[in-house]
Parts: structure tokens; C-alpha cells; sequence
């Protein structure tokens, strides 16, 4: 079915994309696959090439687009099966805290450096002792004088090795009421105290550097805290939408650019004398996946367009995750298996995306914890 969102110059965008992607990340995925982190220097061209944070408003030294165009690098990135370079992360999730939250001064001090690639920035919320139940954060931010200083350790972040900004989760004073005392700092990475620790060894995103952070008495001036102190689970129940929005994004063009790849391998290749497109099995298979893949796209698409008319959609932006990431799961492995041996072998893309639709169901929430939220809204 048509695709009804983009407007024409959100056309011409995607050309631009496509185009930094063949140029700047098609030539060094393997390079950067085999190092396990994406060059620096990509951040920083894809900020010269208007790929960072396009949603940004002018007046926040942004490009001025929409979500949209942050749609299309989701989608010109999956196209070629880029799962290290965090993009999306960065524009889509981490950025809009400090845009949404941040006060004027530290606005105007970070966000420039988010457009242009000069600061990288992470998201640091799950800890070793806990991650879906976000309210039992155990590091902590203690007030003296002008500076929090924070302790504790991170588990599984994102751009943890590349990151110049990192937003962190910590407890600060206020009871034992999550809803109260967590708050949300803006860290620069290079302040004493903030340790970058081992960038993880993972079943797939081979070039994503996802890594372990600790803090020991890091010194984070006061006015580097987003909103009013205590008002950070509820930022990060109110910014969650997004970020679960955009894994479905992913996972939903994952599941498309595999199908396509698997449509003509399956004209390709031969086995008993004549394609294995001509096999019953592999035409009733893959119309199941087509048809996933089209239902799917149609409600994320709608999705989409009512998040951007600034409708809060908790209960939907679960079911996207959950179901997207689900949706991705079921076609990948079945596609895959059409590669035979093939989809066994790491120089196939189709076995990379089967390793990194994995994980799609665990991070940004875990699809049970979406089912949770699902249920609670229901009235359950
Ligand atoms: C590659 C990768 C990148 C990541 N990036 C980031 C990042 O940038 N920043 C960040 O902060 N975190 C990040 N994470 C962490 C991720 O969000 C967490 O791993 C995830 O939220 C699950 O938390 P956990 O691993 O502690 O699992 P747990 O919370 O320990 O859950 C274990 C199991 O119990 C289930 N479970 C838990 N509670 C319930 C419940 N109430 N009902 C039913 N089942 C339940 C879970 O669904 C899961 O199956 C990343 C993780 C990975 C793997």
C-alpha cells in the first residue's frame, strides 16, 4: 500500500541520506563491524551532512525538520543493515531530553555540539542490579554546595565508549517515592570521576560500542540537572514513547529490506532443477512474512503521524515495540532459513540481521514490560 506520510522535500532529504550512507558508512561496515565501534569521524561528517538531530528547531541551532526526516535515516541505515551507528539514539532519544528539559543556558551550550557531531551523546539508565524496574535505580546523585556528585555504576550503554554528553539516571534526595527522587543530569563524559569501562562483546550490532560506565564521586555542576530535582522518572516515562517508537521504525524496515533481499534470493537460487521461489512452502511462507510486513507498516506509518500531532500515545507506542520488534523476529528467522547454509555465514546479511533483531525485544523496554504497560492502560 502507499506510503502517505513524506512530503516531496522530505523525498529530496532521503536522496541526501541515501547518498552520506553509500559514501560514509556502506564503505566501512565491515572495518567498523571487525573494530566493534563506528569511526568518530562519521559523527562528525554526518553532522556537516545535516543527519544529526534534523528535527532540531532553528532556534535551538537545529535544521528545522520534523521527525520524518529522522524517520528516513532509521530507514536508509536498516537499508543497508547499519546497526553500530547509533544515529537514532542520539537524535531521536537522548537529544530531546536536553531539548524538552534542559534549561536555557545548557541549551544553548550542548545543543549545537549534538547537531554538528562534536558531542556524541548516551543515555545512562540501567544499572547492573536493574533495568526494567527503572525505579529501583541504586546510583546516586548527592548535592554539596554548587555540584551533584554522582556514584554508582552503568550497565549495556549505548555509544558508552564514543559519548562526549551522557544523560544519567541517578537517586537524589526525596523519600523512597521513584515518582520523587530520581533526577536526570547532563554529564560531560570528560568530567573526573566519569569512567568509561569495557565496551561489551555482544550476539550482534557488532559495530555498536555498548558499554559499561561507573561513577566515583563524579562532581556534575547543579545546573546540569534537567527539570526540577526528583522529576526525572517522569521525564523518562514521557520520553520512553519515543524511544520505543523508533525501535519499531527500525525493526519494521528491518523486516522489509530482509523480505526484499530474500524475494530475489529465492528467484536465484536453484535446488531439484528449478528455483526454490517455485516451492509451495517458500511462496506460503513468504506471502505470511509479506503480509506481516504490509499490516504492520500501514499501523506504524498511522502511528507515526499521530505522534508527531503531539497525541501521548503509551498504550500504541508499546504495541508498536512489542509487535514491531516481534514481527521482525518471526520474518528474519523464516527468511533466513531460505538462505539454507548461506544464512549461517557472517558475510550474508541476512545472518547479521537475524543477530541483531535479537535484541530489538529486549532493549527500549522489554517486549514483557511492554505488555505490562499495554495491560495497565487497558484498565488491567
Ligand atoms: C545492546 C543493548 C543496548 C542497550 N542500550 C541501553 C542504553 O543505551 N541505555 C540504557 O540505559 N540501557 C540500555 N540497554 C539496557 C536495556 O534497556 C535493558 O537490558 C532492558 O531494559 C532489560 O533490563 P535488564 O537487562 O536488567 O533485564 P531485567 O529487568 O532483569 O529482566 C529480566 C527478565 O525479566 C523480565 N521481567 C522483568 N520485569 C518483569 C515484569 N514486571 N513482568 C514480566 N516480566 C518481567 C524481563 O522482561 C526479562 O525477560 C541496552 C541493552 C542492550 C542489550
Amino acid at each position: 500500500m502507499k506510503r502517505t506520510l513524506f512530503a516531496p522535500e522530505h523525498d529530496l532529504y532521503r536522496k541526501t541520506v541515501r547518498e552520506f550512507v553509500a559514501r560514509e558508512v556502506v564503505p566501512h561496515q565491515e572495518r567498523w563491524n571487525e573494530a566493534g565501534i563506528v569511526d568518530r569521524e562519521a559523527w562528525r561528517r554526518a553532522g556537516a551532512a545535516g543527519l544529526l538531530c534534523p528535527w532540531l528547531p532553528e532556534e535551538d541551532g537545529g535544521p528545522g525538520g520534523d521527525l520524518l526526516h529522522s524517520v528516513i535515516i532509521i530507514e536508509e541505515l536498516a537499508r543497508v543493515y547499519e546497526s553500530g551507528f547509533a544515529l537514532s539514539l542520539h537524535s531521536d532519544v537522548v537529544v530531546p531530553y536536553i531539548h524538552s528539559f534542559g534549561s536555557a543556558e545548557l541549551k544553548a551550550r550542548y545543543l549545537p555540539g549534538c547537531v554538528s557531531g562534536d558531542y556524541v551523546t548516551a543515555i545512562a539508565m540501567t544499572e547492573p542490579g536493574t533495568g526494567s524496574d527503572l525505579a529501583a535505580i541504586a546510583s546516586t546523585a548527592r548535592r554539596d554546595g554548587d555540584h551533584y556528585v554522582l556514584s554508582g555504576a552503568k550497565t549495556f550503554i549505548t555509544n558508552g565508549i564514543l559519548c562526549d554528553l551522557c544523560v544519567v539516571a541517578a537517586r537524589t534526595e526525596g523519600g523512597d517515592n521513584p515518582h520523587q527522587n530520581i533526577s536526570l543530569f547532563v554529564v560531560e563524559t570528560n568530567t573526573p570521576g566519569f569512567l568509561k569501562g569495557k565496551k561489551l562483546k555482544k550476539m550482534g550490532m557488532a559495530a555498536q560500542d555498548t558499554a559499561e560506565l561507573a561513577f566515583e564521586d563524579c562532581r556534575v555542576p547543579a545546573a546540569n540537572i534537567l527539570g526540577q530535582p526528583g522529576a526525572g522518572f517522569l521525564m523518562l516515562m514521557q520520553k520512553l514513547q519515543q524511544e520505543r517508537l523508533v525501535v519499531a521504525i527500525a525493526a519494521q524496515c528491518g523486516a522489509e529490506v530482509v523480505l526484499a533481499e530474500t524475494l530475489k534470493y529465492v528467484h536465484e537460487r536453484k535446488a531439484f532443477g528449478k528455483p526454490i521461489a517455485k516451492f509451495q512452502n517458500t511462496q506460503f511462507k513468504l506471502a505470511e512474512c509479506a503480509t506481516e510486513v504490509e499490516v504492520g507498516r500501514v499501523f506504524l506509518d498511522r502511528l507515526i503521524a499521530e505522534h508527531m500531532s503531539g497525541e501521548y500515545l503509551v498504550k500504541e507506542c508499546s504495541m508498536a515495540k512489542l509487535w514491531q520488534t516481534e514481527m521482525l523476529g518471526r520474518v528474519v528467522d523464516e527468511c533466513l532459513q531460505f538462505f539454507g547454509g548461506y544464512g549461517y555465514m557472517l558475510e550474508y546479511p541476512v545472518t547479521r540481521a537475524y543477530m541483531d533483531a535479537r535484541v530489538q525485544r529486549i532493549y527500549a523496554g522489554t517486549n514483557e514490560i511492554m505488555k505490562v504497560i499495554i495491560a495497565k492502560q487497558m484498565g488491567l
